[in-house]
């Protein structure tokens, strides 16, 4: 029996992490669920897997969450707080951290399960990308295994022999696939006039609205590029991207004997997550198998810059002093709130990003206390140019 805490159990991931675990009842117990605002959501997941604990983040939120439960008699005790959320992912008792927040708020309670030594689930990519050197020491340090949800990056993982000491001369480079978002083939005048629910409607699945976003303006995949160089310790020279619709093939490795391995699938978030749940076995996940005869054909083409100047920034910015992915996901995360609440148009994300990495210097962040700084410097001058821009 595996104890597991899932930090943001009402999103996306975290709805499908329950779903697969419901599946294996006699391998997991629910320690802890974690949310933001969704108090119903949290009540019925209360329900259904008794946790010992529920946390919401803001304290208006817990209490109505705590009068429910004690209403209907659940032993479960509800928190709320950034402290409980760190406390809940690195609890004695708890074996494995699905970490599903989305954004650079999920860092601390991450980091805090890599330093307890947890086996932590990733999907919350923002928290890497922030966290960089400092995070992956955490793991080290802490002794924590850290296995990859973001699908491209659990297709990698999967296309790795286990021991990194036999794989890492062995790369010549990873394809990382993308769908390409909604617009790949939209005419590029109408960039300026999409909307919030355009830009979420992705082809292939449902998801946060963030994520979404970043999926249409492909700083989705410019954040899986960073996330990638600190999981599997590459040259940014090293991650190539490239656009493939179907979204089967998950991604692919290229090895310096010129052999590709991919890992393929229907997309559906429960493979990866069932993977990490599972690892280093494999059990069922509820998502269809592929049917070979069904697919007409599989496709490849390379990125358009033009069309998603995002995506460039990736190299850019690992190439720049530490710190500098900080401040561009701080910036990413301003400007799509903004998209998404109406102040922004969709052509101009790029445009407080750019802004942003071009004059918030990093100093040489070395804490979580130094990055969470930078975060909120970077956050502050996005704003200014939302701000700016909206004028
Ligand atoms: P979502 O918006 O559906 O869910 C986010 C969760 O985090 C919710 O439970 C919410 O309550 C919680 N949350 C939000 N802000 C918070 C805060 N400030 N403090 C505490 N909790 C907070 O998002 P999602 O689509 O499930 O994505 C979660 C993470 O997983 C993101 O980092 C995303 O990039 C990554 N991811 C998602 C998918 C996907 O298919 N949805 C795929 C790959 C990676
Ligand atoms: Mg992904």
């Amino acid at each position: 029996m595996q104890t597991i805490t899932i930090l943001g159990s009402t999103g996306s991931i975290g709805t499908n992490t329950l779903d697969v675990i419901a599946r294996h009842p006699d391998r997991f117990d629910v320690f802890a669920l974690t949310a933001a605002t969704q108090v119903e959501l949290m009540l019925a997941q209360c329900r259904a897997f008794s946790p010992s604990y529920a946390v919401m983040a803001s304290e208006p939120h817990a209490r109505q969450l705590a009068e429910r439960v004690k209403a209907e008699g659940l032993a479960v005790q509800v928190l709320s707080g950034e402290q409980a959320l760190s406390e809940v992912s690195s609890a004695p008792d708890v074996h494995v951290v699905m970490a599903a927040i989305v954004g650079a708020a999920g860092l601390a309670p991450s980091l805090a399960a890599a330093r307890a030594g947890k086996r932590l689930l990733l999907a919350n990519k923002e928290a890497l990308v922030v966290g960089g050197a400092l995070f992956m020491s955490a793991v080290h340090e802490g002794g924590a295994t850290l296995l990859p949800i973001d699908s491209e990056h659990s297709a990698i993982f999967q296309c790795l022999p286990p021991d990194a000491s036999t794989w890492r001369h062995g790369i010549q480079h990873i394809m990382l696939t993308s769908s390409g978002g909604p617009f790949r083939d939209a005419p590029l005048n109408e960039m300026a006039s999409i909307t919030p629910d355009q830009a979420c409607a992705h082809p292939n699945f449902v998801m946060g609205r963030k994520i979404s976003v970043d999926s249409a303006t492909m700083m989705n995949k410019a954040l899986e590029v960073i996330e990638a160089r600190w999981l599997f310790d590459l040259a940014p020279e090293q991650i190539q991207v490239l656009i493939h619709p179907q979204q089967i093939i998950h991604s692919m490795v290229q090895f310096h004997d010129a052999s590709v391995l991919a890992q393929l699938g229907t997309p559906d978030m429960r493979v990866p997550i069932a993977y990490g749940l599972s690892w280093p076995e494999r059990f069922e996940s509820g998502a269809d198998p592929l049917d070979f005869r069904q697919l007409a054909a599989l496709t490849f083409r390379e990125p358009d810059l033009q069309r998603y100047p995002g995506l460039g920034l990736a190299w850019e910015t690992l190439r720049a002093p530490e710190g500098t992915s900080a401040v561009l996901n701080a910036a990413n995360e301003v400007a799509v709130a903004a998209f998404l609440a109406g102040r922004l148009r969709f052509d101009q994300i790029h445009a407080v990003n750019h802004a942003t990495l071009s004059s918030v210097q990093p100093s040489n962040p070395k804490s979580l206390h130094d990055l969470l700084a930078l975060d909120a410097q970077a956050r502050s001058f996005a704003e200014s140019v939302v701000v700016r821009c909206a004028v």
